[in-house]
């Protein structure tokens, strides 16, 4: 499903991923864990296209195409969905015109008409429910003034719409509560399939406990140092990062 070989990113004369390799076959769920400042949101920031970040060198296939020189929005449209660390809000932008537009978008990429708006509704209305977002945040802007917690559950919301092929969760469960955090693993656990895959950036055994991730990685100063099954995180769990640093 996606294919990174030795990429390398920066933004300006700071190098933030180094010969970055990795892969996430089709069906399956995998962890992405590190300290803090390893390149974890930099990599999500990558993979969505974001141009402050500039690719020196690698690649990235994304079910055998070159993933780099799609635009955002093709990627999107051909199923990457990426929650950020930090949310967006969109001010004067309504939230259920938003997900509207998003859901519509999809349908028409498939040659489908928009979704009868009573339909719509129903699904919504059926979806926020999963997430525990009541119809107030419809009318409001996306995210705006909404808390943490709020901003990551409408990320969901998005997702449980969309239904991706791929998703990227950065940190999705930080900040977030035992039912929230029971909701985003419900959530993940919804959407997968044979055909769909997932990136879960986190630093919490928590949601990797409902979720059961197939693989580990440790990313670290850039590069991938380690991968492994849920021991892994035991492992990080009971002896923190330093060892990354020893083995070095
Ligand atoms: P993580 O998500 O693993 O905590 P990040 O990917 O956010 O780490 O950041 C990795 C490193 O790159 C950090 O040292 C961070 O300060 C730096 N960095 C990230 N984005 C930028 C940017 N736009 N400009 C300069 N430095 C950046
Ligand atoms: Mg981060």
């Amino acid at each position: 499903m996606l294919k990174i070989r030795d990429l390398n990113v920066g933004v300006e004369d700071k190098e933030i991923l180094k010969s970055l390799s990795f892969e996430v076959p089709a069906g399956k769920v995998c962890a992405v864990m590190g300290p803090n400042g390893s390149g974890k949101s930099t990599l999500a920031n990558v993979l969505a296209g974001h141009n402050t970040y500039q690719v020196r060198q690698g690649t990235v296939q994304y079910q055998n195409e070159c993933l780099l020189s799609l635009e955002p929005h093709e990627r999107a449209q051909k199923g990457l969905f990426v929650a950020f660390q930090n949310p967006v809000a969109i001010p004067g932008i309504n939230n259920l015109v938003f997900m509207k537009t998003i859901y519509n978008a999809k349908r028409k990429r498939m040659g489908l008409d928009p979704m009868d708006v009573s339909d719509f509704m129903d699904l919504v209305t059926e979806k926020s429910k999963l997430v525990g977002l009541d119809q107030s945040f419809w009318e409001r802007s996306v995210n705006d003034d909404f808390s943490g917690g709020e901003k990551k559950r409408n990320d969901i919301l998005q997702m449980l719409l969309l239904e991706p092929k791929f998703m990227v969760l950065d940190e999705t469960d930080s900040g977030l509560d035992i039912d929230a955090m029971k909701l985003v693993a419900n959530a993940i656990n919804s959407l997968r399939s044979s055909e769909s895959s997932s990136l879960i950036i986190t630093h919490y055994r928590r949601l990797l406990d409902y979720v059961k991730p197939d693989i580990v990685y440790v990313l670290a100063e850039g590069r991938i140092i380690d991968s492994g099954d849920m021991t892994m995180v035991d492992k990080l769990e009971a002896e923190g990062y330093q060892w990354i640093y020893q083995d070095a």
